[in-house]
């Protein structure tokens, strides 16, 4: 496929130490009903297999690994990061890849991850793709931990999506085995769902989200909606330079938010670079008040966005209308007046 051609050659994998991890902060979530500090702990790996072989069209965290990361040295990475533990009990813990490949994360680093970050806090999620979560793993991890949640970027549940847009080849069918054996096996499932992957209109990439998250709430115990971000090196940021594709309006998370308030599943977005031109976001003088909504919306701290609005609502409005006459995706402010 073209497609995946096009989303490889646009990566550039830097080198990089792989003795040190990429990042670590801390950020709230909620745990129990409650509002809790949350660890995030990234480390660095040597990325995921997909990305390497072809990847999705909007992820440029291949451009953040190293090229092979030893069991030494990602034990020198956990050494490091366990230091700046300040009580959080909750962690993330990301790879920018997939934390059950085993050519990723050695089972036996994984398993010490697993104990010391179970010693430190009540629950931990973790992130890989859902074909690659096999039983034998997953029950070996949850021995460690407390609570243990499985994350999995399932993005759309719609095939053509997921095989025209994202550039991704597994879908709700392995997500849905994924989440059968971590519900199973005592795990909770965090079902990641993208809104606006590229080459959809704006109203196309809201009908897609709301109704994945229809799709996949019966296996779900979390779905997070992120909005598509402009990542440097990716096939998304070659269409946002040229007026091809815009970030969702926040206006669009929020509709997509109201519209999947009756799921089972706890709903929430974090959208990423939110308000800024590479992320999702409105005018300019809205931003900061909906992404505070969106942020207590997705805390529990609030369950409506009624009080919202700004002119530029209107705009939004138009914006869906005017892409569907114009039959593109491609961001028609860009097009009129760029
Ligand atoms: S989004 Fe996830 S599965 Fe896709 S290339 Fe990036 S890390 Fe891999
Ligand atoms: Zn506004």
């Amino acid at each position: 496929m073209r497609l995946a051609q096009i989303v490889k050659d646009e990566r550039r994998p830097r080198d990089f130490d792989p003795r040190e991890y990429i990042s670590t902060w801390t950020e709230k979530d909620v745990l129990h009903g409650k509002v809790v500090d949350a660890w995030v702990i990234i480390f660095r790996t040597r990325g995921c297999y997909w990305a390497q072989a072809s990847g999705c069209s909007m992820c440029g965290y291949v451009n953040d690994v190293a090229r092979e990361v030893s069991v030494a040295d990602l034990t020198h990475q956990l050494d490091a990061v366990l230091k700046k533990h300040t009580g959080q009990p909750m962690a993330k813990v990301y790879t920018s890849g997939n934390f059950f490949d085993d050519h990723e994360v050695a089972p036996e680093m994984r398993e010490k991850i697993l104990e010391e970050l179970g010693d430190r806090c009540d629950k931990v999620i973790v992130e890989t793709l859902s074909h690659l979560l096999r039983r034998d793993q997953l029950d070996a991890a949850t021995r460690h931990v407390d609570e243990l949640e499985v994350a999995f970027g399932l993005e759309s549940t719609d095939p053509r999506v997921l095989r025209h847009s994202v550039n991704k080849v597994w879908g709700l069918d392995e997500h849905a085995r994924a989440a059968a054996l971590c519900h199973e096996l005592g795990a909770t499932v965090k079902t990641y769902l993208l809104v606006k992957p590229p080459f959809l209109t704006e109203r196309e990439a809201i009908e897609d989200a709301v109704r994945s998250g229809h799709d996949a709430d019966p296996h779900s115990d979390m779905i997070s909606f992120n909005p598509v971000n402009v990542q440097s090196r990716t096939l998304v940021e070659r269409l946002f330079r040229r007026g091809e594709y815009r970030p969702p309006w926040l206006w669009s998370v929020v509709e997509v938010l109201e519209r999947t308030r009756d799921l089972r599943a706890h709903v929430k977005s974090h959208p990423t670079a939110g308000g800024m031109v590479r992320g999702a976001h409105n005018c300019g003088a809205c931003d900061r008040k909906v992404m505070d909504a969106i942020e207590e919306f997705s805390l529990g701290l609030r369950t409506d966005f009624r009080d919202l609005d700004c002119e530029c609502k209107d705009l939004w409005r138009e914006y869906l209308d005017l892409q569907e006459f114009m039959l593109t995706p491609a961001d028609p402010l860009f097009v009129l007046e760029g």
